[in-house]
């Protein structure tokens, strides 16, 4: 297959280790990974796949997955090379697999404002969309427009701002799982550079302070419920710092969770499954993870 996969794609890969691809550095290997560089290349993969009933599993920079420790099969379409960024007056156009903080970085050399809250998240512009991702009160959904998708026919279409759902760290494409984002337009506003700069590094200071970025991980494992917050109901569980193999609860943020070093995918799952069950016990909060978990044979699904 690996043959076949290279005559319509650049780059292919074949038994790549999902651990390299993730920010969670865990996850076993995915039978191929593509690495499409034109729309074409993507829409000749999933029409390949298609014919030869292969799952295909897309990914930006795998910072919001945690992928089974016995891989995943099929095709993983890593988007990251598709990440052209550009702008027409106050509207940029950033394709999927740009990432996030270079899209932020084009918005502040042009003094575009709506994005600079955005900028230390580090994911892609189409993992970004179907996360919704925000922080520090700003998010996605503020400044998208529209983005091109290929459907599950292959057929490329244009969605509206509303009909991308975009609600807290949700949205369409969560169920409709064959849609691939290609690209992605945000309507921003005239801002002053200096003072775009000076947020944006005032937000990265806060980040480093406040999250665990010596360790791998995956952000906030999990959702913010209703009227609480996540890691201070797991603070408040005495779960600080609490252990299962090499995955732990980081001690300087419980919202997430860490690989010290080895930590495996079952390590995190228990770890999860083991805080979800007591902070419910506790305070009768349940708690919704936030990352999403690939394995194999089975459809990508929250954890
Ligand atoms: C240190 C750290 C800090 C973080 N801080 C934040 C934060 O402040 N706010 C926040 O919201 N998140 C945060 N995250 C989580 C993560 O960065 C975001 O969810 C980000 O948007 C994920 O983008 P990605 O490209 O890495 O997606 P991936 O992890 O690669 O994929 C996530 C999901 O999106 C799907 N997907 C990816 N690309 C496409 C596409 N082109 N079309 C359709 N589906 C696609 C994948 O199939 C998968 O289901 C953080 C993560 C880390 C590690």
């Amino acid at each position: 297959m690996k043959t076949k996969l290279e005559a319509i794609c650049s780059y292919v890969l074949a038994d790549e280790p999902m651990a390299k691809h993730t920010s969670f550095k865990i996850g076993g290997p995915c039978d191929y990974m593509v690495f499409p560089k034109s729309v074409d290349e993507v829409k000749n993969v999933l029409a390949f796949a298609k014919e030869a009933g292969v799952r295909v599993t897309v990914l930006g920079n795998g910072s919001n997955v945690l992928v089974a420790d016995e891989g995943i099969d099929g095709i993983v379409l890593k988007t990251t090379e598709l990440k052209a960024i550009t702008r027409n007056g106050t509207d940029i156009t950033a394709q999927a697999g740009a990432r996030l903080s270079a899209l932020c970085e084009v918005a502040k050399e042009h003094s575009l404002g709506g994005l600079a809250e955005l900028s230390g998240i580090p994911g892609t512009v189409g993992g970004g969309v179907y996360m919704n991702a925000g922080a520090y009160g700003g998010e996605i959904k503020d400044t998208l427009v529209s983005s091109l998708i290929l459907d599950e026919n292959l057929e490329i279409r244009t969605l509206t701002a509303e009909e991308h759902g975009l609600s807290y760290r949700h949205s369409v494409f969560h169920s409709h799982p064959q849609w691939i984002v290609l690209e992605t337009t945000f309507s921003l506003t005239s801002a002053n550079r200096d003072e775009l700069h000076k947020k944006t590094v005032e937000l990265l200071r806060k980040r480093n302070e406040k999250q665990p970025l010596e360790y791998p991980n995956a952000g906030s494992t999990f959702k913010r419920p209703e009227g609480y917050f996540a890691g201070k109901l797991i603070e408040d569980a005495g779960l600080r710092g609490f252990l299962v193999g090499d995955a732990q609860v980081s001690e300087k943020h419980c919202g997430f969770v860490i690989n010290r070093k080895n930590a495996t995918a079952d390590d995190v799952k228990k770890l999860i499954e083991s805080v979800r069950k007591t902070v419910k016990e506790k305070f009768g909060v349940t708690l919704e993870a936030e990352v999403r978990y690939v394995k194999r044979n089975e459809p990508d699904a929250i954890l």
